[in-house]
């Protein structure tokens, strides 16, 4: 990485303001096209939350566990392949999909949804008709809001209507809401929905259309990338480079100058004006608004809309390393710890600061080199509101033992095993990334504001994109990505240049 702490030139094409992996996606594809393009990260390496750290022997992610399609010839490795760096990350398929380890009862789920269905099935007998057609329904929604127009004029909407009429039966359903027309039985609804997590909202507030598709995707496969998802990270840096972009670190964006009614570039935390044609935004969405731009260029309604919308929670993460033969002791990649059956019980501890939504993650059993031969790295992310009304300080402690006695059901002698431990909080996070209050997944998954009506790519000022989980299609590292490719092609678009033409079917991506 030949990375710069000033930039080169006084001028650009873009100006990308953050280096996660929509800014990065963005940065790179815009590159590749042949503009001139500067990426701004305000921390000391690119990813954002893919930014590894190390202690000592050990490499942790600081966030990131899993990812979608990294299969060849899917989008992310035709991206890759496209910017000339597909050497640079290797996606490991997961061994199994995740286990669910719930008071009482537990669930070994495998990939493909057939699969899924039909353990579930197995487990859940009484219940096999109805299981097979919820799944079946979580699986028509995924495709019809895959072919779903990304804009839809009143006409386009009336057709969209008439073809996909399922797909607007439950726009606007939470997934506990589906889940009670179909399951009367607590436990099937606990076990069926126990991924909710990895969306940061409980089935009452999560949105079921965004459940369906993140089901459906994961169950295609899930990967992670050789080395972590800096690797990732450091992939899309070598292709913005190679293409002739330039990245610079530890720098703040303070400003985003907006004259005559347009955003015309960026002004540093030293107070060096860099100008572009067009300004892409990474980072917080709110901050990008209020702070970067200053709400006096903007409409009222947007702003209004903008302050009524909610961040998703944030986490707490156990960063731990153990010389315990995890694998051994049956561990997958994912491992769900649900303190009670009911999620809604789960989302009131987490609101009163205890843990809750918590799973564990095996890194090393799919990329050994993150830990010395002979041990192994397990992080356990929990989700957390931003402010319990007292200090994370002093909770710290407490809550780590918690976390750390409900895997001592799963993992019996992981406590005593362990050789390396730290725990970061919100305020952590909010640190690493400068997400608001440090929010996991950007916007709240709820159904107001998922799919079309999360904030879009083209801002209400002419010259500013958004690219990253605070916009369309949403949360996770895979749509960040898809979402920093979608902010590029419109980029080109705004600019009057020849789109990019990266050859693949999910591309440009819908919306
Ligand atoms: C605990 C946890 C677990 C998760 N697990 C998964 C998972 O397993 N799989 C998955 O796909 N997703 C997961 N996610 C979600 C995923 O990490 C995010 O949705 C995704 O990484 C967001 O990427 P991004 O590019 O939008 O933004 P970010 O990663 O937030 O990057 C934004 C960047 O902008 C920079 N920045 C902000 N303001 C400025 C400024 N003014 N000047 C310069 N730089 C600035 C920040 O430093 C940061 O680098 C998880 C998230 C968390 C927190």
């Amino acid at each position: 990485m030949t990375t710069v702490a000033t930039p080169r030139l006084s001028a650009y094409d873009v100006v990308v303001v953050g280096g996660g992996i929509g800014g990065l996606s963005t940065a790179a594809c815009l590159a590749k096209a042949g503009r001139t393009v500067l990426v701004v990260e305000q921390g000391s390496g690119p990813g954002g939350y893919a930014h590894a750290f190390t202690r000592g022997p050990y490499t942790f992610d600081p966030a990131m566990s899993v990812f979608p399609q990294g299969h060849p010839g899917g989008l992310p490795v035709a991206l890759l392949d496209w910017l000339g760096v597909a050497d640079r990350c290797r996606f490991v398929p997961l061994e199994s999909n995740y286990r669910a380890v719930f008071p009482g009862f537990e669930l070994e789920t495998p990939f493909g949804l057939e699969e899924f269905t039909e353990v579930h099935c197995a487990r859940f007998p009484r219940h096999a008709s109805r299981l097979r057609e919820f799944f079946a329904l979580c699986k028509t929604l995924h495709k019809q809001a895959h072919e779903l127009p990304p804009r839809l004029g009143l006409r386009g909407l009336e057709d969209a209507v008439a073809r996909f009429p399922l797909l607007f039966r439950y726009l606007k359903a939470t997934t506990g809401e589906v889940l009670a027309e179909y399951f009367d039985d607590p436990l099937v609804r606990a076990a069926v929905s126990v991924s909710w997590p990895y969306l940061g909202s409980p089935p009452s507030r999560l949105d079921f259309v965004t459940f369906s598709t993140v089901l459906n995707v994961y169950l295609e496969g899930c990967f992670y990338p050789d080395g972590g998802f800096q690797s990732l990270a450091d992939a899309l840096v070598a292709g913005l480079e190679k293409a002739g972009g330039e990245l610079v670190l530890g720098r703040t964006a303070r400003r985003i100058r907006v004259e005559r009614g347009r955003a015309t570039g960026i002004e540093l935390d030293d107070g060096l004006v860099v100008e572009a044609g067009t300004v892409v935004s990474n980072a917080d969405a709110t901050a990008t608004f209020t702070e970067l731009v200053g709400e006096e260029h903007l409409p009222a309604g947007f702003v209004k809309r903008l302050r009524r919308m909610t961040p998703s929670l944030s986490a707490v993460i156990v960063f731990a390393a153990t010389t315990m033969d995890l694998r051994a002791a049956g561990a997958a990649h994912e491992v769900f710890r649900p303190l009670h059956v009911d999620h809604e019980r789960t989302y009131a501890d987490i609101l009163a600061g205890r843990p809750g939504g918590m799973y564990a993650t095996v890194p090393t059993l799919a990329s050994p080199s993150l830990a010395p031969e002979g041990e192994h790295l397990l992080v356990v992310h929990s989700l957390a509101p931003y402010d319990i009304g007292r200090p994370w300080a002093a909770e710290t402690e407490g809550y780590t033992d918690t976390v750390l006695k409900s895997f001592e059901d799963v993992f019996p002698g992981l406590r005593d095993s362990l050789t390396f431990l730290e725990t970061a909080t919100p305020r952590a996070l909010e640190r690493h990334s400068r997400n608001r209050a440090g929010a996991a997944y950007g916007w709240e998954n709820t159904p107001g504001q998922t799919g079309g009506k999360r904030s879009p790519h083209v801002s209400p000022l002419p010259g500013l994109l958004l690219a990253g989980h605070w916009t369309q299609p949403g949360t996770g590292s895979l749509r960040a990505l898809v979402s920093g490719m979608h902010t590029a092609q419109l980029a080109q678009r705004e600019a009057g240049q020849p789109p990019i033409e990266l050859d693949h079917p999910d591309f440009p991506p819908a919306a």
